[in-house]
């Protein structure tokens, strides 16, 4: 493993630091970090996203025949980290820009990439995505939602739901069955469809945290056209791999809990708790942590430098930071004592009750991308080599 960086990457820590100095107003930092908090929040992402595009950020990894700077992983890693502990807000259209753009450039048809690329980055276009639906999350292969072809248009009818930002989303990348006789995997289609359409209903689905950021998508006699369909009929599991590819972790996160740790000792010295042992060593621990997160993000990042695809080892990586930021985040509202159940937004609640609200939110994280526990079977059976459960 390796734990240093070269001088060229320092310097380019110090392009993206100076660049971040110049551009990222104070009133932004620490904006629409871990869901949008605010509806007005989308509206600063917005921005956001578009000063990010302009300076060439959106495409740092792509191929410099694409227009990007084919930067390498610890690049990116980089710039992710340098964000983060800038506390830059997270850009409106980011299912689009890190997952759908960097598929379509590998798998879209040449109409695809001209059309939807420029304007996904630029956030002219925001698009959600509709893979799970009530039936349909873990098990992605067992989607129910059917896409037919019917006079020269794909019709499609069905259910998704946890779809994030579907209520403001322009377009959907989205998983439907275009062979119900086909092995569940080989059955599957992808589709890009568009949300302002009759056949679309959306209905945003109320948060524990109070927001409501994603929504179940009724389709009733949708309509695509063959344009829209990425790939052939039936490839639809192959390049929902692909987008799974893309999803990523690392060195960002490190560099928030860094930082979520030493709010959480000031927190601690706050309540006058800086003192009681029990505290201090939880304190301890969570600094532990975090460097070991830091760790298990250097080893991951040497031997994406070496060329290894990720392997299954992601899933360690996927669950070590959700579940770590779930005791985190109750170690904060534990600290604040009977001030820990109050609602954000409370006039009584301390900093706004922004713990409470993280607590909330990182419930979420050990479900999306992939729940602990089947990172957990991942682990056993492709990491550890342990005999498949029933
Ligand atoms: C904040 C958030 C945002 C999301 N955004 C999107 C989005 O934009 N688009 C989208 O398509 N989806 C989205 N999702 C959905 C997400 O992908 C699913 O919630 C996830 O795949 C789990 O599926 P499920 O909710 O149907 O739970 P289920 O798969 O029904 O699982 C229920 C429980 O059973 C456990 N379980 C399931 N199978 C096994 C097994 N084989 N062995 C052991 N335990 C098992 C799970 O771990 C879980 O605890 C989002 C979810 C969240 C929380």
């Amino acid at each position: 493993m390796d734990l240093g960086f070269t001088a060229a990457e320092e310097a380019f820590r110090q392009e993206v630091r100076g660049w971040l100095e110049a551009n990222l107003a104070g009133e932004w930092r620490h904006k629409g970090v871990g869901g949008f908090r605010e509806e007005e929040e989308t509206d600063l992402q917005r921005q956001w996203q578009r000063r990010l595009h302009e300076a060439g950020w959106l495409k740092l990894a792509w191929p410099k025949e694409a227009g990007g700077r084919a930067a390498t992983p610890v690049m990116q890693a980089i710039y992710q980290e340098e964000m983060a502990r800038a506390g830059a807000p997270i850009i409106l259209g980011r299912l689009g820009v890190t997952l759908l753009a960097p598929t379509l450039l590998v798998l879209g048809s040449q109409w695809q990439k001209d059309t939807y690329v420029e304007k996904i980055l630029s956030g002219e276009l925001i698009f959600c995505q509709g893979f799970s639906e009530p039936d349909a999350g873990s098990d992605l292969a067992g989607l129910r939602t059917r896409a037919e072809r019917r006079d020269g248009h794909w019709i499609l009818n069905g259910q998704k739901t946890w779809s994030s930002g579907a209520h403001y989303a322009d377009k959907s990348f989205l998983l439907a069955r275009t062979d119900s006789e086909a092995e569940p995997h080989k059955g599957i289609s992808f589709f890009l469809v568009d949300m302002n359409q009759p056949g679309i209903e959306v209905r945003r689905i109320k948060q524990m945290t109070g927001g409501g950021e994603f929504s179940e998508i009724f389709l009733s006699n949708a309509v695509v056209e063959d344009r829209d369909l990425v790939g052939e009929p039936g490839a639809g599991w192959k390049i929902a791999m692909t987008v799974f590819g893309f999803e990523r972790g690392g060195l960002a996160q490190a560099a928030r809990f860094e930082r979520a740790v030493a709010e959480l000792a000031s927190l601690a010295r706050e309540r006058g708790a800086g003192s009681d042992a029990t505290i201090r060593q939880k304190v301890a621990q969570a600094q532990i942590e975090a460097h070991v997160f830091r760790l298990i993000g250097l080893r991951s990042l040497t031997s994406a430098q070496q060329g290894k695809a990720p392997g299954p080892e992601a899933s360690l990586t996927k669950l070590y930071w959700s579940e770590m930021d779930k005791r985190l985040q109750e170690m904060a509202v534990g600290l604040q004592g009977a001030y820990g159940v109050l609602a954000p937004g409370s006039p009584y609640a301390i900093e706004d009750g922004r713990w409470q609200y993280g607590w909330m939110w990182a419930q979420a994280e050990t479900i999306y991308a992939g729940s602990s526990e089947i990172q957990r079977n991942i682990i056993a059976e492709r990491v550890l080599g342990l005999p498949r459960g029933r």
